[in-house]
């Protein structure tokens, strides 16, 4: 596909028009795959997305794209650390894509996982695991101790929002590249969420993501580094 050089806005077109599609049943994917198989030599894919590794959120299908068209860096609960931060940097300088999108998902195990966590001292878990449940604690921490605690439901999905925008406050302003490409290059990094009933990915505050400065959400989540 010829893709390169695509704005952010012309690239959140192409993820809405595709997963308006995979909800609606109606995928396109196999033309894509075949379509940018014949010059699998280049890549220029029109978005970056950091998402869960949770078997039901892959991004190529909820998003209905093909070989080629997203640079996809997966891993339980969409943290953000080092790795992740080199990927988007990569991905952006490489080839010159201008929209990241972070993407947490309704029934997410690792979002289950921290807030277990929080309200369970002793909750089971190896060094390794545990330290992807570190790094979803403190966005999520200060909601259990509120009355969405009496609604389990509703605070499982505020907590996934909230690591949502932990994570994209992180990407934001973790990385001078990717904090130069926003203000200087049109680079957009926003927030996504995707309801697994439903296939519907609703993007959160779209408008944040320009380039201008990020306050609020920047005082609302603890430095990442907290812990
Ligand atoms: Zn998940």
């Amino acid at each position: 596909m010829s893709s390169a050089n695509l704005s952010a806005h012309e690239a959140l077109t192409r993820l809405r028009e595709g997963n308006q599609r995979y909800a609606q049943n109606v995928r396109s994917v196999d033309s894509l795959v075949s379509h940018s198989r014949r010059d699998s030599s280049l890549q220029s894919p029109i978005a970056v997305v950091l998402g869960c590794s949770d078997s039901r959120a892959p991004a190529e299908i909820v998003f209905d794209q093909g070989l080629g068209d997203l640079f996809v860096i997966r891993v339980a609960g969409n943290i953000v650390a080092p790795s992740q931060i080199g990927s988007v940097e990569f991905a952006i300088e490489r080839f010159h894509t201008r929209l990241v999108v972070v993407m947490g998902h309704t029934l997410c195990g690792a979002i289950d996982a921290a807030l277990e966590a929080i309200t369970n001292a002793n909750a089971p878990y190896s060094r390794s695991m545990g330290s992807i449940v570190d790094h979803l604690r403190p966005s999520m921490e200060a909601l259990v101790h509120t009355s969405l605690a009496q609604d389990p439901e509703k605070l499982r999905r505020e907590a996934m929002r909230a690591n949502v925008r932990a994570s994209v406050n992180h990407l934001r302003h973790g990385s001078e590249i990717i904090e130069r490409l926003v203000l200087e290059d049109g680079l957009l990094v926003i927030g996504a969420e995707l309801d697994l009933v439903t296939g519907v990915v609703t993007f959160l505050d779209v408008s944040a993501g320009e380039a201008q400065p990020v306050s609020e959400a920047r005082q609302s989540v603890p430095p990442p580094s907290r812990r």
